[in-house]
């Protein structure tokens, strides 16, 4: 299983991929916090599920904001459920439907990704295309779990038939390959968010983990936005800077989503969002949907993840042998290891989301089957019941924690929805 996951990460979905830029001033978490904010947990005790914490977790809609398992059907399984057959147990993915029960999961965003450098060779937008249709096939081949969700009431009504409502999230917008019209067609496909980047800048907007280029949105990536608006695809600021975060709430007359990210003032990765960001969320009633991966969420491992791939390019260049480089890059890794850290981590994020941006801004967004290492607890699709646990633990009320788990991100494409048919279409 170990073998199978460094596979995974390897091949780069989310966070493998990344190439982040140097940023100056890191500090120690405990040097950058401010008042009030949690200091995270290092050795917490596992969280013990009560009959409280389970009867919460059921009685709420679980929706999740990011996953990356078609991806994973693509690299591993030639794009087969007949190779990976996800109604029986997958040790090799972090998804599978006895998991995805086991978890309570009620709503999940299936993730279109394709490598940002696809466009660049002109195979974006097919192989996009291409991953829709895959989800499509899960949906049909499993129909007594699966549907396809393409409204918030969709989500309700299949969530009280016992199934899981499937919505689709589009990673990146190299996937358009800078046609408005494809927002069309991923909209017709199935499409209720896209990502405005993934790690690479597009033409019209620049990544968190790129050299900034557009100083963030350009007058084609407004028209974006606005479009998506106008068909009701919410934007995603997952994985862009921050300058392209501000002008995305700025142009965006529909709320906007992080699908998944967590906490800059808690963990200082830049791909996390920062406090004036949250405080914009706030305002323009969207969602940051809280990830799990621990090289953006724990102190340390955001700090460490930050110079990875910087150091790796420095150490390919300083050792040009192969053999040299591979001993010099696995002792930079040993001295810089991101720890896995646990749930109490992913919920202090929670925490200081709700502190700044309020209880009705934030939700969850794992990236499972998206990254390569993960909190212990929260391993794969099953464990979702403990952050409902710890939220209990942490003093949140019922009403409180059913917005946590999907009742936010229901607001808000629920508005998205109803601008986009006052908009006219
Ligand atoms: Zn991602």
């Amino acid at each position: 299983m170990f073998r199978v996951r460094q596979v995974i990460c390897n091949v780069a979905v989310c966070c493998g991929g990344i190439i982040v830029p140097a940023v100056a001033g890191y500090a120690s978490a405990g040097d950058t916090q401010q008042a009030g904010v949690p200091t995270p947990t290092t050795q917490p005790a596992p969280i013990v599920m009560t009959a409280e914490g389970w009867r919460i977790h059921r009685a709420g809609i679980l929706i999740d904001g990011h996953n990356d398992l078609p991806w994973q059907v693509r690299k591993l399984a030639d794009s087969s459920f007949d190779k990976l057959d996800i109604a029986l147990p997958q040790e090799e993915v972090h998804t599978d439907i006895p998991r995805l029960r086991r978890g309570g999961v009620g709503g999940q965003f299936w993730a279109v990704y394709v490598p940002p450098e696809t466009e660049r060779i002109g195979t974006a937008t097919t192989m996009a295309l291409e991953q829709f249709d895959l989800i499509h096939r899960m949906v049909k081949r499993y129909p007594e779990v699966f549907e396809l969700a393409l409204t918030a009431d969709d989500v309700v009504r299949i969530r009280r038939e016992g199934k899981i409502a499937s919505l689709i999230g589009v990673e990146g917008g190299h996937t358009i390959q800078n046609s408005l019209e494809t927002l069309t067609l991923f909209h017709q496909r199935g499409a209720r968010y896209l990502g405005l980047t993934h790690t690479e800048n597009t033409d019209w907007a620049d990544s968190a983990t790129d050299e900034a280029e557009h100083i963030g949105l350009t007058s084609f990536g407004e028209r974006v936005v606005l479009e998506m608006n106008r068909l009701g695809i919410l934007v995603d600021i997952a994985h862009v800077s921050f300058d392209t975060m501000r002008d995305a709430l700025r142009v965006s007359r529909a709320p906007v989503i992080a699908s998944h990210s967590s906490a800059y003032a808690v963990a200082q990765h830049v791909r996390n969002v920062p406090d004036d960001v949250l405080r914009m969320i706030a305002g323009n009633g969207g969602v940051v949907m809280a990830t799990f991966f621990p090289g953006y969420i724990h102190p340390v491992g955001a700090q460490n993840m930050s110079g990875y791939f910087e150091t790796e390019r420095t150490l390919r260049q300083r050792h040009p042998v192969k053999e040299e480089f591979d001993r010099a890059w696995k002792q930079w890794k040993a001295q810089h290891p991101i720890p896995k850290g646990t749930v109490h981590t992913v919920v202090d994020h929670i925490d200081h989301i709700v502190r700044i941006a309020g209880i009705d801004h934030v939700g969850l967004g794992s990236d499972y089957d998206g990254v390569g290492k993960l909190p212990l607890q929260l391993e794969d699709v099953s464990g979702y019941p403990f952050i409902t646990q710890e939220l209990v633990n942490r003093g949140y009320s019922e009403r409180d924690i059913h917005k946590i788990m999907g009742g936010n991100l229901l607001r808000a494409l629920r508005e998205a929805e109803r601008i986009s048919r006052r908009w006219g279409k």
